[in-house]
């Protein structure tokens, strides 16, 4: 009798955790994804907690509906957030998780080291048990990080055999990642906890019926209101893995967006974001920063005679030699057609001449036009805060120095005119 009301009370309870849960992601781009995530991570503790203490007699056995239930629950939702988005927007909470429990559990462990006051006499805070919490929350935490890792990589996995079968997908997923679970999870609650060994039968049988309860909810969702949503995607795993872990193209893709296509060098708009930070960070340790403004010389006359995909080569040429000669810590941004800048933070006016001249050089002598005519450029060179103190006023000083270069018959280097020293 008890028993078939704590089943009853037990399906209740995942089925209103899962419809609300549901509710919050399907309607995350009206309510923020922050509300789903929110209410995912804030049931942790509790199911931890519960897991640790709360036990009720199912016609199986007994179990905690906090691992059973809604740790379960919480892993098959992370699952269905990474249907419904990608692989990084699920690894937030995974890490988020991850990094919250740990937080939780180095708090409690300075908490221990208070003495509390006695608030109430039959009220004491058991810190023997706040720290057997602690290793439980410790070893849950990583526990669920390859759990969620693992269910993401297995459901992509199981596509390689029936890709549109989602709903047995989903479930195969999770009972083999809760088995997993079950047995990482168990093991510590033995050890630490001293639960009983038909407590791990009991307990994985309930979480085998929760992803039961949720495949057929997950079902419902997804042919019903969704209407055959889930992405049929066809990812390797490998791919997933990286995103999951940030192996992968989000650097990659941090470090091609703001660069220009033809060169390869970082473009117009990313030097805007980066120039005056590197100029201002450069100010700060007391340091000059020197920037080149260079420009190609009758560059339309390349174009002209040798057609524009030459002209493009000599571009190329022109960012390369400017990638060798300067150093790395030098940033070079093509800033127009034909037209390069470059940042040289902890660079001093005279040197950054020279720099400059090195370059115009190295062009002169080793870019040329498919018959053998030298190309040739010109620079302007200012210094911060010597110039200006901001990055827009010196590349107007080297600009205007640049236009100088052009008048005095192009293939030069101009810079601050010489002022008269006091004696
Ligand atoms: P100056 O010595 O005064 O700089 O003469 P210029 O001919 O170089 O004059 P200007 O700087 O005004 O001309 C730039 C030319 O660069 C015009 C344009 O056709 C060419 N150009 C701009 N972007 C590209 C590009 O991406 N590829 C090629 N091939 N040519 C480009
Ligand atoms: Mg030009
Ligand atoms: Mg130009």
């Amino acid at each position: 009798m008890m028993e078939t009301l704590n089943l009853v009370l037990f399906a209740i309870e995942a089925v209103a955790y899962f419809a609300l849960m549901v509710t919050l992601l399907h309607f995350r781009h009206r309510l923020g994804l922050g509300v789903f995530l929110t209410a995912l991570g804030v049931m942790h503790f509790m199911e931890t907690y519960l897991a640790a203490v709360f036990y009720v007699s199912l016609p199986f056995g007994d179990v905690s509906p906090g691992s059973s239930v809604f740790f379960s629950g919480k892993l098959m939702m992370i699952l269905m957030l990474y249907l419904q988005e990608d692989a990084a927007t699920v690894r937030q909470p995974i890490y988020g998780l991850f990094l919250g429990n740990l937080l939780t559990v180095g708090i409690a462990w300075v908490l221990q080291l208070h003495l509390p006051l006695q608030m109430s006499p039959d009220r004491t805070p058991d810190v023997d048990f706040l720290k057997e919490m602690g290793w439980l929350m410790v070893w849950g935490t990583a526990l669920l990080y390859v759990d969620s890792l693992g269910i993401i990589l297995l459901y992509e996995k199981l596509g390689d055999f029936f890709r549109r079968r989602v709903v047995l997908r989903f479930l195969i997923s999770g009972f083999v990642l809760l088995t997993f679970d079950q047995i990482g999870f168990f093991a510590a609650l033995n050890y630490f906890l001293d639960v009983p060994i038909a407590a791990f039968w009991a307990g994985w049988k309930a979480k085998m019926l929760a992803v039961c309860l949720y495949a057929a909810m997950f079902a419902i969702y997804e042919y019903r209101i969704r209407r055959g949503g889930a992405a049929i995607s066809a990812r390797s795993i490998s791919d997933v893995f990286g995103d999951l872990t940030f192996r992968e193209r989000y650097n990659d893709l941090l470090e091609r967006t703001g660069r220009d296509m033809l060169t390869g060098v970082y473009d117009r708009t990313r030097m805007e974001l980066e120039a005056p930070l590197m100029l201002s960070e450069a100010l700060r340790q007391g340091l000059f920063t020197t920037i080149l403004i260079l420009d190609a010389d009758h560059f339309k006359d390349v174009n002209d005679g040798y057609g524009h995909l030459q002209g493009d080569e000599v571009l190329k040429a022109i960012a390369a030699r400017l990638g060798t000669t300067l150093r790395s810590s030098d940033r070079v941004f093509r800033f127009g057609g034909e037209e390069f800048v470059a940042v040289c933070p902890g660079t001093g006016h005279e040197e950054g001449l020279l720099l400059a001249e090195r370059l115009r050089w190295t062009i002169e002598t080793s870019v040329g036009t498919p018959d053998g005519k030298p190309v040739t450029v010109s620079i302007g060179v200012a210094t911060a805060d010597e110039d200006g103190a901001d990055f827009t006023a010196v590349l107007a000083a080297a600009d205007g120095r640049l236009y100088a270069a052009k008048k005095s018959g192009r293939n030069c280097v101009v810079g601050r005119p010489r002022e008269a020293k006091f004696s």
